[in-house]
């Protein structure tokens, strides 16, 4: 799989903003003020803690203002290329092709109104393996129910069956989410200076079977209108100006059960999502953390794709099902953080680029880490939850309270030496009986 940091990044910033009509007078809708930022500088942020460095930004209304901003890119250590979208109104397809002479062979487009914070390495891994199957863009999608616009998706299990944004059936339970990947090629077909939606572009894939998908669970944010501009401004100040406790749950024999497998006759993580099944009480403990007040982050080492037991695709697909069925619970993880590499090459392993030494897999902190540059915690009132000495270990490293589930065997006390979990439980359900209210 590529490096984030090789994959070029398009953004849509021409639009006019015109029911922000107060705000982008004389601003591009990308720049309109949120909590004394550019709204652009949040969705940037996230994009470049990820490792993505090469930007293309296609501009039109007020584009001065755009590149006096972020000029080069080198202020936030990456690259900036400019395409001005010209007199003649393109839509978003005839934007991007009208860039053509900057883009690369495959690249990942957002929009510069939108706030989506998503695993893009999830995205850059599936599209990759789309393509290898005859793909040629890739969607995200969110189960969306009519909630935030209507659906206009149709899956069945992980697979795109038909995305239409004209004609919508009943069958349509999901919406495209705003990050998707494209091919060049599919843009070179069309004219320089043909007007035309991009969503034509997607409706013929998804009839041709070119098109994957990746299945989101968290919420995106947009500034399309005052209201939504105001909703995305109280949300940065909940995440990013004021400092929250934080539950750090580790997810195999916490969350769900440990299960047989054949192949070793040993008890394992779950492989596939059939496999997967909550503990009794799970996800009611889940709400309950939620409801105290905590961030709930999943930190999950899951080196079974490494070791060539089964693919890195399901273990996003198990994380998805976990996720999905946690929020028709009326839980919402707020982030999952997964260890998918392994040291060691064993003889099953195939996809290679899992197999290194890295800081994220526990008892390393590195999730935890990951978790504190993207949120502002409070580690001083948050907590590690977890069955193994790994977990605990890597909560002590940060400084975090811990909560061991379960009992302690002798074979890891020693592999704990002086570290000890502060409280020790028999469940999550405990657990969250015991933890404080946050903050209190
Ligand atoms: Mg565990």
């Amino acid at each position: 799989m590529r490096n984030l940091s090789d994959v070029q990044v398009v953004v849509l910033m021409g639009g006019l903003g015109t029911r922000l009509k107060h705000i982008t007078e004389n601003c591009p809708k990308s720049l309109a003020d949120v909590c004394g930022r550019p709204f652009f500088d949040y969705q940037l942020e996230l994009l470049c803690a990820w490792g993505f460095r090469k930007f293309v930004f296609l501009i039109g209304y007020r584009a001065d203002m755009i590149e006096e901003h972020y000029g080069d890119g080198s202020r936030f250590g990456i690259s900036i290329k400019y395409s001005y979208d010209g007199e003649k109104l393109l839509g978003t397809g005839g934007a991007v092709r009208h860039a053509l002479h900057y883009l690369e062979d495959d690249f990942l487009l957002i929009y510069g109104d939108s706030f989506m914070d998503i695993d893009y390495a999830e995205t850059i891994y599936r599209y990759e393996r789309g393509k290898a199957a005859g793909a040629r863009a890739l969607m995200t999608v969110l189960k969306n129910g009519n909630r935030y616009d209507r659906s206009n998706v149709e899956m069945d299990g992980g697979r795109l069956v038909i995305y239409d944004k004209h004609n919508r059936t009943e069958r349509m339970d999901h919406i495209d989410y705003g990050v998707c990947m494209y091919e060049k090629a599919l843009f070179a077909e069309k004219a320089d200076d043909e007007a035309f939606d991009i969503a034509d572009i997607q409706h013929e894939l998804s009839l041709k079977g070119e098109m994957v998908a990746q299945k989101v669970t968290k919420r995106f944010y947009e500034i399309g209108s005052p209201e939504s501009l105001a909703e995305f401004s109280s949300y940065v100040t909940h995440r990013f100006s004021e400092s929250h406790p934080a539950v750090f749950v580790d997810r195999d024999g916490v969350i769900n059960s440990i299960v047989w497998n054949d192949d070793i006759e040993q008890l394992d993580s779950p492989m596939k999502v059939s496999e997967f099944e909550f503990l009794p009480g799970a996800a009611k403990a889940l709400k309950k953390i939620q409801e105290k007040g905590y961030y709930i982050f999943v930190v999950t080492n899951q080196p079974a794709a490494a070791k060539g037991k089964t693919s890195l695709a399901a273990l996003y697909d198990i994380n998805t099902h976990m996720r999905e069925s946690l929020s028709a619970e009326g839980v919402d993880i707020d982030d999952l953080f997964m260890c998918p590499h392994y040291p060691k090459e064993l003889p099953g392993s195939k996809e290679k680029f899992l197999i290194r030494e890295c800081e994220c897999r526990k008892p390393k902190p590195g999730l935890i880490y990951m978790a504190m540059r993207k949120y502002n915690i409070d580690l001083s009132s948050s907590f590690m939850i977890g069955d193994s000495c790994s977990d605990v270990l890597a909560g002590t490293a940060v400084g975090l309270a811990t909560v061991f589930v379960g009992r302690l065997k002798c074979d890891m006390c020693r592999m704990m030496g002086d570290v000890m979990p502060d409280v020790t439980v028999s469940d999550l359900a405990e657990a969250a009986d015991v933890l404080p209210p946050a903050g209190g």
